[in-house]
């Protein structure tokens, strides 16, 4: 590596010392009621540059009682509080003035994101644009979140109010350790709510850099409140909490499952956004250039490390081999290496627990029978998480392979007959994130949109994701939408008013 890992140390040649020095400068502590504080019980824990496996640094290890503190914080500054009474273009101002510091700061922040997740220095700055977007796109809701008029009795007036839901308990994955951020707090803060915010603990560094540019822009106190620590702890915590009205959640299934079961204790309001094994189908009739280009990004970006990553690949039988060839032959030239270097094209996986996840499904899919054409192993990197680009031919769609969800960059390719067989093959998951189809005809691409069971469909494309447009899933990829005006009805409940005429 030539990057030094540790940010401990002084200015070194060859190294990008500002965000190095933007890094150092994070605060380490958990972020309640606008100061930076340690945990209750004084623990902290390490986090790990995935490249190299050192310590990059240590946070707080917040737990109940730090929730609790977060919560009270959250709760005044939303019931008595300045945010309380101020105008919407005030709140837009705020959001306008977090998106112009992210930008501000967007080379420092990709680093951060790199060092801590590992994913290539390319994506962690498409992953800081992508996350100043979304608080443009939300500042400019603030002003547009109207109640209506309803026709009544004429004796009475009936009007509606959309209110924000109070204190929101927002859990995320480390994925997209910023952009994740930003679909949870920029629409919540939009509507007026404030936030306990509790980030992945492999990745609590984007977080806390963003808490510090939340000081920055002036947020009133307790309105942005950040918890890093644990799942089954602070995360726990949170979805349990009675004074917490709303949790929204991205990650496992399994922990979908357990929030929500959580969230019944004072039935607070619940959004989940889960997991995903994306059917990405290719007819014979496809752009076969940009069909394997698309689908290489869709299940290799992130390290495959996507909720919607297009990990079944369903090719029509007649381009099999030639589509099966052909990405082979992208995922050879995939640069697997440094993710701080500029040509490098696919990092580490985030952690040793995904890492040795990974490599036992590489392990499952040989044994069930699938011919692994590209990776199929570790990288050859002696430190790092590093796992080679893997695609799997001759996959059945019954295989484990194809059926869970790996979260790793393992394409599956399955061969199909015709349009009804692909639909069949793709339904045919607990899953129902996202779904591509690549084709030539148009009336073929329509029908699919609608028969394929996701929240998202991909029509010679994959991956676009947009904070103009809603996102979520179908099926046990989760209930609720983020993004797109659907996140507005997410953190607002509306209030009807009857007002009597009188004589
Ligand atoms: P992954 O398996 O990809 O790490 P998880 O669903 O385990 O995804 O984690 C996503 C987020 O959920 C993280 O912030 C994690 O700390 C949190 N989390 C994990 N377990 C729980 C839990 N039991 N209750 C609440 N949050 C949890």
């Amino acid at each position: 590596m030539e990057t030094p890992a540790k940010i401990e140390g002084t200015a070194a040649p060859g190294r990008n010392n500002r965000a190095f020095e933007f890094l150092r400068d994070i605060p380490k502590q958990l972020l309640i009621a606008g100061k930076w504080a340690p945990a209750q019980a004084g623990g902290t824990f390490h986090t790990i540059n995935p490249a190299t496996e050192e310590v990059l640094t240590t946070v707080a290890e917040g737990d109940a009682r730090d929730v609790d503190a977060a919560v009270k914080a959250a709760r005044e500054a939303f019931e008595n509080g300045p945010w309380s009474h101020i105008t919407p273009h005030q709140r837009a101002k705020y959001l306008l003035k977090i998106a112009e510091l992210v930008q501000k700061h967007a080379d420092e922040l990709a680093h951060v994101i790199t060092l801590d997740n590992g994913k290539p220095i390319s994506e962690a700055r498409n992953e800081v644009a992508r996350t100043a977007e979304v608080f443009i796109y939300y500042a400019g809701w603030t002003t547009k979140i109207c109640g209506e008029t309803n026709p009544s009795d004429p004796s009475l007036f009936n009007y509606t109010l959309r209110e924000p839901l109070g204190v929101c308990g927002q859990i995320i994955p480390w994925n997209g350790p910023l952009s994740m951020v930003a679909w949870k707090v920029a629409p919540a803060l939009a509507c007026g709510n404030t936030v306990v915010l509790k980030p992945a603990e492999q990745t609590p560094l984007p977080a806390l850099a963003f808490g510090k540019l939340t000081l920055e822009a002036g947020l009133p106190a307790g309105v942005v409140n950040i918890i890093t620590g644990f799942g089954p702890t602070a995360g726990a915590a949170i979805a349990r909490h009675r004074d917490i009205d709303k949790v929204a959640f991205t990650g496992s299934t399994s922990v979908g499952r357990e929030i929500l079961q959580a969230a019944a204790s004072n039935l607070k309001r619940v959004s989940l956004e889960l997991g995903g094994k994306s059917p990405n189908i290719i007819f014979d009739d496809a752009n076969l250039e940009l069909a394997v280009a698309g689908s290489a990004m869709g299940i290799f970006r992130n390290q495959g490390q996507v909720c919607c990553a297009g990990s079944r690949i369903f090719i029509q039988q007649k381009i099999y081999d030639e589509f099966a060839e052909r990405l082979t032959q992208v995922a050879s030239g995939i640069t697997l290496g440094d993710p701080l270097q500029p040509g490098t094209t696919m990092g580490p996986l985030v952690s040793d627990e995904q890492y040795e996840r990974v490599l036992g499904y590489l392990n499952v899919g040989q044994q069930e029978g699938a011919c692994v054409r590209a990776g199929g192993e570790r990288g050859p990197q002696s430190r790092g998480y590093f796992v080679a680009p893997t695609v799997f031919a001759d996959v059945k769609s019954d295989m484990r392979i194809a059926r869970e969800e790996i979260f790793g960059p393992v394409a599956s390719l399955i061969p199909f007959r015709d349009e009804t067989d692909a639909v069949l093959q793709a339904n045919d998951t607990i899953y129902g994130l996202a779904a591509a189809v690549w084709t030539r005809n148009v009336n073929r691409a329509l029908a699919l949109a609608r028969r394929l069971r996701a929240g998202t469909v991909w029509i010679n494309c994959y991956g676009i994701l947009d904070p103009i447009s809603p996102f979520g899933g179908y099926k046990q990829s989760g209930f609720g939408r983020e993004l797109g005006k659907d996140s507005i009805e997410l953190y607002t409940q509306p209030k009807s008013v009857f007002i009597k005429f009188q004589k």
